[in-house]
């Protein structure tokens, strides 16, 4: 008996683990029925009363038309009185974009033959000789401190290089004057910018970004594209997007500037416009811009031209020198130079072409920037943010091996060495998500959910790995000047925090909520049926939808449950190396796991679920920890499983996955029903919790990346802008490289002091060769610990006094 009940669970376990159609389910339970009642030898009255029970369950569930009436229209009615509405701005932000590799994740079967098979993104050659010709020019001619300090902009030289070269229009497509670069090619130009200079980058990126350019692209009418795209590929336009406002910031969609349409004179004409209001703030490039990308709610309340009163959120282009605009004015963001400010309007009259894609696209403006958002998230502050990382990852490490404290270089004391691994294997990581998100917009995916991820995790990781950078440097990271090579990365870094959707409100809010509707297989089906379709097309779409979600919790769940009683069982790609194959397979299991904890937690909280964002936000980061994993994965077999970035892929892995794994914890340890959560506990941690943070070993082995010099550092670090002639960052190289090869001699000096030889006498002792590298590299050490100190006044009388002489000099 008990041998029989043990073989049904296994056949469940195996039906569930496999996702067979309910009809199998039904023939297994026939068939387990009818043996009990011939074991237990019920009555004749037990087995009718038993089969007619079992027959009408079966015609239930089996039956699509008795199934609707009996069941799923029931729930259909009671969901359709629970599902809160959606306003038109949620309903076109869960409506933008395209969903990719995030809905494998959700599925709970990632298909991972699938991922392998998307074939390595690739610069093309114009894209590559860009790099290596204006965009290595660019960088020379950018020195952060003198930018920051000294001019607060860019340099004019560097300004009018950035516009000839048409680094402003570089998504701009050929026929209409711009580089047409690829998503890569676009990320790959920021990233070596951000090596060097956060102004120039942060210049380069926002016109590339979510502005004029990508919605006239998207939305534009001919006229519009014809005149304003050569015009901004060739820098004859400064750009700018404003959408934000005092009282509107993270939540841009209330934003109270407003337009009405009314008629007006326009250039001596009587034209059909709107009159606008707006007062905004934080603008980038705003100060300067030359054409505003101006959005705001719309009002028709003489029905000029149409029907609505309210059009709702409208983008507009308004060329700065328009009477009644108000720019100039700069912010100051933690010191950083480049150009943002606030601006303004009363009353601007405007004619209705201005609008982005004419009066036909007023009030679209939401859906029209929703469906853009995606391109320029995925490759703005994720790459900048890896640029932040790769020159950490060169300089932090090169820094460590100069200095030296105790008699040893301070990389390798092992709390040094800790910050340091943590920044290489971060940086690998952030690398290999960057690459993987550009190229799934090249290949044309505007990816809604994983753009989000990319964002909040590569800025969060960027903070992060330049906290530890400015640990590891101390004082020298400090104390500002032009020798500190980190300061300004360190006072910057909030910034990638809060733009482009701050990250509280990305993590809590987009992540997982966005990414819960828009990924998962069944539920916005189920959405539409309740709140878009009526009637019979509504019953038969949510029953479909209904069931089958039904099915994938129940499949979802025994997954987990079996994959963490025996994770051997987890599915990994046919061809994975057998180094990283175990990864694959807890990707596989906290896949299946993450998908039955969010339909349960959907149904356990309902629309409760959006406030509570503790709760959601450890959701989103169980998604975010399997995309950043995939994306390890993919490039350590794209790039040929070179052996030497094993301890990067390891290291990077085992501690997203550990912190998938927290982040469950913190689900169920705070999850609203306590005995639900018990369940799942049971479910998902059948043996515990098996995976372990990484190993101090291996954050070694990543610490001593960036302390050598070599291929496995330069892999790391590729794309980089390489500092040359004096600045403090190619000075840092030479000693660095100094460091390691005087290593030998410093020994012979030590063992000759041990001998009991003075410093001086102690160089006697070497060869003249050998006291020539040695006093090289002093010189070079001394420079690079050298920290910058100025006048009781900060040189502010000098300045002033330049200042006077560059007016008198105007005036004459
Ligand atoms: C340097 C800089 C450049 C910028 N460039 C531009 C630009 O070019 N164009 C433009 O239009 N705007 C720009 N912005 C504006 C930027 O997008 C906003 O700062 C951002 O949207 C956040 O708005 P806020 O600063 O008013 O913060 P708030 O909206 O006041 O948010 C404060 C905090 O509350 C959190 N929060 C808010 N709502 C929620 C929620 N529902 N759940 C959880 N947390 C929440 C946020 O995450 C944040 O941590 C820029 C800002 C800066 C600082």
């Amino acid at each position: 008996m008990l041998e029989s009940i043990l073989a049904a669970l296994v056949v469940f376990l195996v039906f569930g683990f496999f996702g067979l159609a309910i009809g199998w389910w039904t023939l297994a339970a026939a068939a387990l029925l009818f043996y009990l009642s011939s074991v237990m030898a019920f009555s004749g009255v037990t087995n009718v009363v038993l089969a007619s029970l079992f027959i009408a369950v079966a015609a239930v569930l089996n039956v699509r038309w008795l199934r609707r009436k009996v069941l799923t229209d029931r729930i259909l009615a009671v969901y359709r009185r629970i599902l809160p509405d959606m306003s038109q701005t949620e309903k076109e932000a869960i409506d933008a974009g395209t969903v990719w590799w995030d809905a494998d994740l959700f599925s709970g079967k990632p298909d991972w033959n699938k991922l392998l098979a998307v074939p390595e993104p690739r610069l093309s050659p114009e894209e590559q000789a860009f790099l290596d010709g204006p965009v290595e020019e660019l960088c020379a001619m950018c020195d952060e401190w003198e930018i920051t300090h000294e001019h607060q902009d860019l340099p004019p030289r560097a300004w009018q290089f950035v516009k000839d070269k048409g680094f402003l229009g570089m998504i701009i497509p050929k026929q209409y004057g711009g580089l047409g670069f690829s998503a890569l090619g676009h990320s790959a130009v920021v990233q070596k910018l951000a090596t060097r200079s956060s102004t120039a980058a942060i210049s380069v990126m926002v016109p590339n970004s979510l502005g004029p350019g990508e919605l006239l692209l998207h939305y534009g009418t001919g006229e519009q594209k014809n005149h304003y795209l050569p015009r901004l590929a060739k820098g004859l336009e400064i750009p700018c997007f404003a959408l934000t406002s005092p009282e509107a910031g993270s939540d841009a969609a209330s934003i109270p500037d407003y337009g009405v349409v009314c008629r007006g004179v326009w250039q001596g004409k009587d034209v059909l416009g709107m009159r606008v209001t707006w007062d905004k703030r934080y603008i980038t490039l705003g100060p300067i811009a030359s054409l505003l990308g101006l959005a705001f709610r719309l009002y028709d309340p003489e029905g000029l031209i149409g029907g609505e009163k309210d059009l709702g959120i409208t983008c507009a282009l308004v060329p700065t020198n328009t009477p009644g605009v108000n720019i100039g004015r700069r912010h100051m963001p933690l010191n950083a130079a480049f150009q943002n400010g606030p601006n303004s309007g009363k009353d601007v009259f405007m004619p209705l072409d201005w609008i982005i894609g004419g009066r036909e696209y007023a009030g679209k403006g939401w859906m029209m920037l929703m469906g853009c958002l995606a391109a320029g998230r995925a490759i703005s502050l994720p790459t900048s943010a890896v640029g932040g990382a790769k020159a950490l990852v060169r300089f932090v490490g090169a820094y460590a091996r100069v200095r030296s404290q105790f008699k040893t270089p301070i990389g390798r004391l092992e709390g040094v060495e800790e910050a340091l691994g943590r920044i290489a294997a971060h940086c690998y990581m952030m690398d290999a998500t960057r690459i993987m998100t550009a190229g799934a917009v090249d290949r044309g995916e505007k990816p809604a959910v994983l753009s989000a991820i990319a964002k909040y995790h590569m800025t969060e990781r960027a903070r992060q790995c330049v906290n530890d950078g400015m640990d590891i440097v101390g004082g020298k990271g400090i104390c500002l000047g032009p020798n500190n090579w980190i300061g300004r990365g360190h006072q910057i870094a909030p910034v990638a925090i809060t733009v482009e959707g701050a990250n509280i409100l990305t993590r809590t809010l987009i992540i997982f909520g966005q990414g819960a509707i828009r990924c998962h297989p069944y539920v916005l089906r189920e959405m539409r049926a309740a709140k878009e379709l009526q009637g019979e097309e509504a019953s038969r779409e949510f029953d479909d939808a209904f069931t089958s979600h039904a099915g994938h919790v129940l499949r979802n769940g025994i997954r987990t449950f079996v994959l963490s009683l025996f994770p051997g069982l987890g599915p990994a790609p046919r061809n994975a190396a057998a180094d990283t194959k175990h990864y694959y397979r807890h990707v596989s299991r906290l896949s299946a796991a993450f998908a039955f904890l969010a339909d349960i937690s959907m149904l356990a909280m309902g629309g409760a679920l959006k406030r509570k964002e503790k709760i959601s936000g450890r959701l989103g980061d169980v998604l975010s920890m399997m995309y950043l994993v995939s994306a390890t994965l993919k490039r350590y077999e794209d790039q040929g499983r070179i052996k030497a970035d094993l301890p990067l892929v390891r290291w990077a892995v085992r501690d997203a996955l550990h912190r998938a794994q927290e982040a469950i914890e913190g689900i169920l340890s705070n999850f609203p029903v306590k005995s639900v959560a018990t369940l799942l506990r049971w479910i998902i941690f059948p043996r515990g919790k098996r995976l372990r943070p990484p190993l101090d070993s291996r954050n070694r082995e990543c610490a001593r990346i960036a302390l050598e010099p070599g291929a496995t550092r330069d892999r790391l670090t590729a794309g980089m802008y390489l500092p040359k002639g004096e600045h403090a960052t190619a000075v840092l190289e030479a000693a660095f490289l100094a460091a390691v090869a005087g290593e030998p001699i410093d020994k012979k000096l030590r063992e000759a002091r041990k001998q009991g030889l003075d410093p001086e006498n102690a160089l006697s002792v070497l060869s003249p060769e050998e006291l020539a590298q040695w006093q090289r590299k002093e010189a070079l050490r001394k420079q690079v610990i050298k920290v910058d100190d100025f006048p009781q006044d900060f040189d502010r009388a000098e300045l002033a006094l330049d200042a006077k002489a560059h007016v008198a000099a105007k005036a004459a």
